[in-house]
């Protein structure tokens, strides 16, 4: 063929391949800046070249994924102005968008990997399981679970068929090697077979693991596009077998880099609110989280810090990513939130941006009920409700001294609800209630004196209205924030007193 010829049909496929690109959200607590983050670019990277972007929902966790979840997934997302052309909400040709809903299909690809003889059915235990690695380790060996670890001899196998045991499908690994994948921002990664376990790909609940469903999904939804966190680097060589196995052409991949604490760890709601939930609450603009995660990993051709979606959807461009770890700095978000305040609304446009913040009919009618009975004139409701739009309270210790127990003991209650809070995923007030009057029982303190460093810290006044209605409504990223900041104004804890604190603390659980 000339060589004009074979470029011609090079360009035709690049023009004619329609650019999809998707983010996989799990409805599992409130709705991540990471989330956002990643959506941001896929959104930039699909319109860039024409494409679509997907919103497709990964609750394949039942247990962890909840509806209300799911919705504030869609709402945070349109708040930002991130909108996506398919997904469960709004349908499209490639549909259902929600993992929950597409079962059959995942059972249908891991009968024919089973059938083709690149997965089969693991019967082993738990307990097992633990030995198998245990024993890996006793020979020195530094290496994943391997299908021929898990082998049972036939007899056994067929044993636990008849007794009806669970079991999961794993899929056929090599055992050595290197494995090379190709990543779009950076190049070829050369990857340790030997590191690679038999990956579960459906769970002995019949689900789909994260791993099988982005795989089979991503083929059947067309996506061309895979750009999603640093995080999924070593799970690629799994999926790109995956993709060999079914004998699919791969979506191109793209690792971007992980939002980070300033310690440069992963950014992780124990040292940073996560949620977009809690930005909002502060009273950041959408224009400027958006800016602001945008200038997280990406920079506008002449570098400028300020820029908006629009401007950033015209400049496009993905090698612009840097792949440092942009450290997440509120004070830097702060600074630009402020340029977007002053520079680029007027002021009848802050007007309705406080207005649809917090001042309006809805959000009066919510906080409301909860201090009328403590108003006798109008001018009482501003003083009565400040902390709940305050941002971060200035407190400082002498607020805590007037309380009955000693410091180091108010310092245990905080830190102790943190860690509980960290993990409760319903955040309601009947919900919260139970845990606290838990804690104050494990305490062995009346609720009245145990609630009250939290009503410092909540409210900035232990005379506020419920402490638990107080938090239901600040909401869990900006409850946790309160306590963080409390403990500081307390003088902190020292790595010490944490160990203590976090073995005390795991002494009350299983006291339980
Ligand atoms: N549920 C995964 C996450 O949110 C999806 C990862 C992916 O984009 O493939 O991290």
């Amino acid at each position: 063929m000339p060589y004009n010829k074979v470029l011609l049909l090079a360009w035709e496929r690049i023009v004619s391949m329609t650019v999809r690109t998707r983010i996989a959200p799990s409805p599992t607590g409130d709705p991540h800046v990471g989330t956002a983050y990643i959506a941001l670019f896929n959104l930039c990277f699909a319109k860039q070249h024409g494409g679509q972007f997907i919103l497709r929902i990964e609750d394949t966790d039942q247990q962890r994924s909840t509806a209300k979840s799911e919705q504030m997934i869609y709402d945070s997302l349109r708040w930002l102005g991130l909108d996506w052309d398919e997904g469960p909400d709004k349908g499209g040709d490639f549909g259902p968008y929600r993992q929950s809903e597409r079962g059959d299909i995942y059972q249908q690809y891991a009968q024919q990997l089973i059938d083709q003889g690149h997965a089969f059915k693991c019967y082993r235990t738990p307990k097992e399981l633990d030995e198998l690695r245990a024993e890996i380790k006793a020979d020195g060996e530094n290496r994943a679970l391997k299908p021929f670890d898990l082998l049972l001899s036939e007899a056994e196998q067929q044993q636990r068929a008849n007794d009806g045991q669970p079991f999961v499908v794993r899929m056929q690994v090599p055992e050595s090697g290197t494995c090379v994948v190709n990543d779009l921002l950076r190049g070829d990664i050369e990857l340790d077979w030997s590191m690679v376990d038999a990956q579960i790909l459906l769970k002995s609940d019949g689900m789909p693991t994260y791993h099988l469903a982005n795989v089979v999904d991503d083929h059947l939804m067309q996506i061309s596009h895979v750009l999603r966190g640093e995080e999924w680097i070593n799970s690629a060589p799994k999926h790109q077998l995956l993709y060999q196995y079914f004998d699919w052409p791969m979506p191109q991949l793209c690792h971007l880099p992980l939002l980070r604490n300033p310690d440069k760890s992963k950014l992780s709601k124990r040292k940073n609110p996560t949620s977009i939930l809690y930005y909002q609450r502060m009273g950041y603009l959408a224009e400027a989280v958006v800016n602001y995660l945008a200038r997280m990993g990406w920079s506008m051709p002449d570098e400028r810090e300020k820029f908006s979606l629009d401007d950033m959807l015209t400049a496009f461009d993905i090698q612009r990513v840097s792949l440092g770890g942009p450290i997440f700095d509120l004070d830097k978000l702060s600074w630009l939130n402020g340029l977007w305040i002053r520079e680029s609304l007027t002021t009848e446009q802050l007007a309705d941006q406080l207005t649809a913040w917090a001042l309006n009919r809805d959000n009066l009618l919510t906080v409301l009920p909860h201090v009328q009975a403590r108003m006798d004139t109008l001018s009482d409701f501003i003083p009565k409700t400040a902390f709940l739009v305050a941002g971060q309270l200035t407190i400082t210790e002498a607020d805590f001294t007037a309380l009955k127990l000693d410091t180091n003991e108010q310092v245990k209650i905080l830190q102790f609800c943190l860690w509980r809070f960290e993990s409760l995923n319903d955040w309601q007030r009947d919900a919260l209630f139970a845990e606290l009057s838990g804690l104050a029982e494990a305490f062995e303190l009346k609720l009245k004196d145990f609630l009250a460093p939290l009503f410092i810290a909540v409210a900035g006044t232990t005379a506020s209205f419920s402490v638990m209605d107080a938090m239901a409504l600040l909401g869990s990223d900006m409850t946790r924030a309160r306590l963080r900041h409390a403990i500081e104004v307390l003088g902190g804890v020292s790595k010490k007193q944490m160990k203590a604190l976090d073995k005390a603390y795991r002494g009350l659980n299983t006291g339980q």
